[in-house]
């Protein structure tokens, strides 16, 4: 896939609030096509509940998203297919506990996308191929690693082909040695051309992956621009003082 530098997702004016609570501040954001932009800043700070918005999982109070154009909004009839245009994969993994691995990921292709059952079992399997996870097709997910739970999630959206990825911090659960194994099917992603959102912690892969770093801090996009710029010169005092906090943790 190239680069098309067309924009995609565009995100104007937006604000949530939880009751007296200003969650996200007038969020003005664009992406395009085949970009990875990843979002880091303290917790709380209002990662998840814009990656929530953009998958119409939340309602806004103010401003627009727009897929292509379309209005991405929980109270339309078109949000269910929005959704299969944005994919989105959690911190929890969130798969069917009684579904096998392979059902799990043939679900939604068979029932949201009406597709053919062989076809959508062949794709599936091609991503088990993809995801090292052949042999475990007809597992359910208690009897796999969070590594490999959290991989069979990333097939799960992958087989809907959405247009867009949300990642929000997929790695959080994760015990240390199964990080890599998670960051690596990403970076591979990435490389491939796929336009991704990533809420992540870890630093060092996100300088490996973004084209974009957007700094969030109390509900606004407070610092924006490359790997480089963000993590080696920059220029709020809000942001610098991010950085440093990460040195003790
Ligand atoms: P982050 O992902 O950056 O850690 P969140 O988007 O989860 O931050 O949360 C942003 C703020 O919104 C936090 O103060 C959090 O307590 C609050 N919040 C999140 N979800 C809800 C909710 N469903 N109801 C009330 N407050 C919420
Ligand atoms: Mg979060």
């Amino acid at each position: 896939m190239d680069k098309k530098n067309e924009v995609i997702l565009t995100i104007g004016h937006l604000k949530k609030s939880y009751g007296d609570t200003e969650v996200l501040k007038d969020i003005d954001l664009e992406i395009k096509s085949g970009e990875v932009v990843v979002i880091i800043g303290p917790s709380g700070c209002g990662k998840s509940t814009l990656l929530r918005c953009l998958n119409g999982l939340e309602k806004t109070d103010e401003g627009r998203i727009l897929l292509h154009g379309e209005p991405v909004d929980p109270k339309s009839a078109g949000i269910f297919r929005m959704r299969e245009r944005i994919g989105m994969v959690f911190q929890s993994y969130e798969l069917f506990p009684h579904k096998t691995i392979l059902k799990n990921i043939t679900l939604a292709p068979l029932k949201v996308q009406k597709r053919k059952k062989e076809e959508a079992e062949a794709e599936a399997l091609a991503l088990l191929e993809r995801i090292g996870l052949s042999a475990h097709r007809d597992k359910y997910p208690s009897q796999l690693s969070g590594g490999q739970k959290q991989r069979v999630a990333i097939a799960r959206a992958l087989i809907m082909h959405p247009e867009l990825l949300l990642l929000d911090e997929i790695t959080a659960a994760l015990d240390p040695e199964m990080v890599r194994e998670v960051l690596e099917l990403v970076l591979s992603l990435a490389k491939e051309g796929r336009t991704m959102l990533i809420v992540t912690h870890e630093m060092a892969f996100a300088e490996a992956v973004a084209d974009r770093v957007i700094f969030m801090d109390g509900g606004s996009i407070i610092e924006e621009g490359t790997a480089e710029q963000i993590f080696h010169y920059p220029k709020t005092e809000r942001l610098q003082r991010f950085l440093e906090s990460l040195k003790f943790d």
